[in-house]
């Protein structure tokens, strides 16, 4: 795909602040290397910065954008917190990149059993607000505090380690709303506890990374908090490390809902920062 002319750029550029308005197109240098790169250290080429950083502020808007980038055959990327460890979110060509971090309502909807959010909440954020009402956010990534729920859904996991007893965020969704590539707006899945038996178009958006659409709403039923303790094991090395957890999940029911391993190194440094001794093997 050849790159945009000027006189193209500035026009892509005029009809997108006439849909999202001039203070949430950002074509600023800096502003479009960071929403190019994720979070591995690898340089980012000339070729793959954005043309722009959109913000959109509704779902309506997120449509419009879409609707006009394939008329122009514009490359459209989705960007929550670039956080992602697969390599998926990096732009591979120009384009406009859609951040969502403006997509940020919450809602609990208590008497009928689920909340809903848009996709740039903060994971931590709906956890804490749904813990304040007694609730519990089954999602229990390493980057709770900085990824966006939009980028765990699509993405659909919340961590290997805690498979087992939280399953996937997919476990939990109601449905979502979706602007798909060509603009269209649909809704998927129930307002209702019973999910579909049959065929659910939720599960289509899950895992996909943004291929499919966008997600721009996020419906999930509440859990109640469960009980719970925390614990901090030392081993003597990384091999009876894996052994005990091992141990834990074929021997002891529940099983953990977050787990951290650190080696030696990595334990007694965090230890030091806390003033701690060292512990003296991994944790
Ligand atoms: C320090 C650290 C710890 C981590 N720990 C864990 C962990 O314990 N368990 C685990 O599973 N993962 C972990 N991850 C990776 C985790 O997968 C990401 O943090 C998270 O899923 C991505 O969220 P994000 O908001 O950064 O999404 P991004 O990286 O911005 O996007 C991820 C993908 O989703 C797409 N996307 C984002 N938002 C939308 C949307 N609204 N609609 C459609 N597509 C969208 C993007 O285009 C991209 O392809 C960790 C990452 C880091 C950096």
């Amino acid at each position: 795909m050849s790159r945009l002319s000027e006189a193209e750029l500035e026009k892509m550029i005029k009809v997108l602040e006439g849909i999202v308005s001039k203070e949430y197109v950002s074509t600023n240098l800096f502003e479009r290397i960071k929403n190019t790169l994720d979070v591995y250290p690898y340089e980012v080429q000339r070729e793959q910065i954005c043309y722009a950083v959109v913000m959109p502020g509704t779902t309506q808007e997120i449509s419009e954008i879409m609707k006009y980038a394939n008329s122009i055959k514009v490359p459209v990327f989705i960007r929550g917190s670039g956080t992602h460890l697969g390599g998926n979110y990096r732009p591979h060509a120009p384009g406009i990149v859609i951040n969502t971090h403006r997509l940020d309502k919450l809602e609990v909807f208590e008497d009928c059993g689920y909340f809903e959010c848009e996709p740039g909440c903060i994971v931590a954020r709906v956890a804490d607000k749904l813990a304040e009402l007694g609730y519990f956010l089954p999602m229990a990534p390493g980057s709770r505090q900085i990824a966006t729920m939009g980028g765990i859904v699509v993405n659909n996991t919340s961590g290997h380690i805690v498979d087992p007893s939280i399953g996937k965020p997919g476990d939990y969704l109601l449905g979502l709303e979706v602007v798909l590539p060509d603009g269209e707006i649909i809704e998927t899945g129930t307002k209702g506890l019973r999910r579909p038996a049959g065929t659910d178009l939720t599960k289509l958006f899950l895992g996909g990374d943004g291929l499919l659409g966008v997600i721009t709403k996020i419906r999930m039923r509440l859990v109640p908090q469960p009980e719970r303790a925390y614990g901090l094991a030392v081993y003597k090395d990384l091999l009876s490390l894996a052994r005990g957890v091992q141990r834990m999940y074929l021997e002891r029911r529940p099983a953990p809902l977050f787990m951290e391993f650190l080696d030696d190194r990595a334990a007694s440094f965090g230890f030091g920062l806390r003033g701690l001794e060292s512990p003296g093997g991994p944790v």
